[in-house]
């Protein structure tokens, strides 16, 4: 294998590693945050990379954008006001705003210059940027949570990196304490989780730290995400009061088209497997 026509992300402490076939790189660059580079590849359409970890591929970003968004739209009984903590590359808010509840969403990341190479190189992902209900921001997440008025959102998605580097502050407890207090009664947090068969440690830190923020009804979700380490990840959904079911007369009647989403994978996602059962056996 010739090491220059591939991608390789190497997963720390894992001893694995996941590789795409390159036809070249697009772009590189060293961002204010982070490095960021665009390839593209034999099969994958183009892949965004930050600081050497993989983000966001044309073939399989549907797994994830779809999973961070609407399995909470469908919890949260009417969801108005959403907030997108990172997601630069804006497949979450294109997800977000197929829901006709929703009002106005905010994409808030730290680096304009993700949203600006995915404007160019992942343009359907951006497709409904000059939606009048979205509203783009680049500042810093935990600042604006921090600063935002109390009870002022239904649901805030943080679409992060790994918890290293900008995104760290934005797995703590301080960050959830925030969150906390700008949610409206019925309020949703959700979170990338990572992967349970790799970062189970994180999760349960993760969990701990809603929980002492006072989101303590947590549920997490599971999907396949290949370009990701282990190839199977999952988002975190934490809640002020007992998590409802979600509404699956609606995710059965959705008024839109999804590539991986409906009521059955809903469902599905949140069959909790023995080993994670056996971990969390104590959680609420
Ligand atoms: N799907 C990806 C994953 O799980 O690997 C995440 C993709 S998205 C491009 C991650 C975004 O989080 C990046 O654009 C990055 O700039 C943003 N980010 C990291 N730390 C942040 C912070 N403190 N506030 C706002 N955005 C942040």
């Amino acid at each position: 294998m010739n090491p220059s026509e591939w991608f390789t992300e190497q997963a720390a402490g894992a001893g694995s590693a996941f590789s795409l076939k390159i036809k070249r790189k697009l772009h590189e660059e060293q961002s204010d945050f982070q490095y960021l580079e665009i390839y593209e590849t034999e099969t994958f359409g183009n892949l965004m990379v930050i600081d050497g970890c993989t983000m966001v591929s044309t073939r399989d970003n549907f797994f994830y954008h779809e999973m961070m968004s609407h399995p909470a739209l469908y919890t949260h009984p009417n969801p108005k006001n959403v907030w997108i903590i990172g997601g630069g590359d804006c497949g979450t808010l294109r997800e977000v705003l197929k829901h006709p509840s929703v009002e106005h969403a905010v994409q808030i990341d730290i680096d304009e210059r993700v949203t600006r190479l995915a404007e160019i190189y992942f343009p359907e992902l951006c497709e409904s940027n000059n939606d009048p209900r979205a509203d783009l921001k680049f500042i810093d997440g935990i600042k604006w949570v921090k600063d935002a008025a109390p009870n002022s959102v239904d649901i805030i998605i943080v679409d992060s990196t790994d918890p290293i580097g900008p995104a760290e502050g934005l797995f703590g407890v301080d960050f959830y304490r925030d969150c906390f207090n700008c949610l409206t009664e019925n309020g949703l947090l959700v979170q990338q989780s990572e992967s349970a068969l790799l970062h189970l440690n994180l999760i349960k830190e993760m969990r701990d730290a809603m929980s002492s923020a006072g989101l303590s009804h947590t549920q997490t979700l599971f999907f396949p995400q290949c370009i990701y380490p282990s190839g199977w990840w999952s988002a975190t959904i934490a809640s002020k009061n007992a998590l409802s079911a979600f509404r699956e007369h609606d995710a059965k009647n959705k008024p839109f088209n999804t590539v991986y989403y409906n009521a059955d994978i809903h469902n599905a996602s949140l069959a909790q497997p023995e080993f994670f059962k056996q971990a969390f056996n104590s959680a609420k």
